[in-house]
C-alpha cells in the first residue's frame, strides 16, 4: 500500500491532512495534541555490528551504534516515545554463541528499550539460558499466550504493561508463535502455547474496558502474512476488537508503510514490521487529541537507516 493511501485510510481529520499535505498541528493548537513516537525493532538476531563489507546485500548496514544514535536523535525531538522489540533478539552471530544473550540485553538496556516480547530463537539457549540472561535486561518481557507456570520463567514475564505518556494511557501486550515443530521441546520445556488471537483479545479487552487504556499495542512474533493456513498478524488484526496496532516480527518483512486491516468492529488496525537485523528502525507517530477522548488523529511510518 502506498503511504498516501495509508494516511487516507487511518486519518480521521480533514482530507487535506489525509493527503499528508499538512501536519496535524496545522489543524489544532499544539497544546491540544499529544504526540507519541513509537520506535520498534524485530528479529535483531544478535547483530551487534554492521554487516561486513563483503559485497553481500546488506554490507555496512545495521549495527547497534548507529541505531543508538538514531534513537537518541529521535528522542530529542519527540515529545513522548516508546522503544519496543518484537522478538528474536538472540541467535545469528558469535556474540550469542559466546555470551548467550548478555551482550544483546545489556545494549538494549542502555538504549532504553521499554519492553520486548518473545521470538522462537529466544529459546535457543534453552528457557534456563534465557532466565540466566534476564538480570542483564532492565526492561520487561510481555506475552499473553505462553503459559510459563511450570517453568523457570513463572511470574517473570508480564501479560500486559501500561505506559502513561502526556495524559494518554497506552496498553501493551504480546503474542508468540507456536513453538512445537519450530523449537526442540528440550529448549522450551513445559511452556504451554495458548491461542494467540483469543489471548491477545482477552488482554486487549481488559486493557481498554477495565484498565482504561486509550490505545492498545500488541507486540507479535506470529509473522506478517502466510499463504498457508497459519495464524499471522493479518489474522490477528482481522479477528481483533480492541487492538489498535500490531508491531510484528518473525517473517523479516520490510514495509514502505504500515498496513491497515479492519478489525471485527470495522476499525483500522495498523500493522508494522521493521525487516530484521536492525537494518531499519520502525517509527510510527501517533497524535492524540487532548480533551477529545484522546483519539488517534494520524499515524506516519518512517523506516530509517
Ligand atoms: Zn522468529
Amino acid at each position: 500500500m502506498q503511504r498516501r493511501t495509508f494516511l487516507k485510510r487511518v486519518s480521521t481529520a480533514s482530507s487535506l491532512m489525509a493527503l499528508g499535505a499538512l501536519p496535524a498541528e496545522a489543524f489544532y493548537g499544539a497544546e491540544e495534541l499529544t504526540r507519541i513516537t513509537i520506535m520498534h525493532t524485530n528479529d535483531m538476531h544478535s547483530r551487534i555490528e554492521p554487516f561486513p563489507m563483503d559485497g553481500t546485500r546488506y554490507e555496512g548496514r545495521g549495527g547497534v551504534a548507529r541505531r543508538a544514535a538514531m534513537i537518541t536523535n529521535i528522542r530529542k525531538e519527540a515529545e513522548h516515545s516508546l522503544l519496543l522489540d518484537a522478538g528474536d533478539i538472540f541467535q545469528g552471530t558469535p556474540y550469542f554463541n559466546l555470551f548467550g544473550g548478555e551482550v544483546e540485553f545489556k545494549i538494549m538496556s542502555k538504549m532504553g528499550y521499554d519492553a520486548a516480547t518473545f521470538g522462537n530463537h529466544d529459546f535457543d539457549g534453552g528457557i534456563d539460558g534465557f532466565e540466566r540472561q534476564m538480570p542483564y535486561a532492565n526492561f520487561p518481557f510481555v506475552i499473553s499466550n505462553y503459559d510459563f507456570r511450570n517453568t523457570i520463567l513463572n511470574e517473570k514475564t508480564k501479560e500486559y504493561l501500561i505506559f502513561e505518556k502526556g495524559g494518554v494511557k497506552i496498553g501493551l501486550t504480546g503474542v508468540g508463535i507456536e513453538l512445537k515443530g519450530m523449537v526442540p521441546k528440550s529448549l522450551y520445556k513445559e511452556t504451554q502455547y495458548l491461542d494467540p488471537i483469543k489471548n491477545a483479545n482477552r488482554v486487549a479487552k481488559m486493557l481498554k474496558k477495565e484498565l482504561d487504556c486509550d490505545y492498545v499495542i500488541c507486540l507479535s512474533h506470529l509473522g506478517f502474512k502466510y499463504d498457508e493456513d497459519k495464524v499471522s498478524d493479518h489474522d490477528l488484526a482481522a479477528q481483533s476488537r480492541d487492538i489498535d496496532m500490531i508491531i510484528g516480527g518473525h517473517t523479516h518483512t520490510f514495509l514502505d508503510a504500515p498496513v491497515v486491516v479492519k478489525n471485527k468492529r470495522k476499525k483500522p488496525v495498523i500493522i508494522n514490521q521493521a525487516g530484521w537485523a536492525g537494518i531499519v528502525l520502525g517509527r510510527l507517530d501517533l497524535v492524540f487529541e487532548r480533551n477529545k477522548k484522546n483519539k488517534c488523529v494520524t499515524c506516519q511510518n518512517q523506516l530509517i537507516g
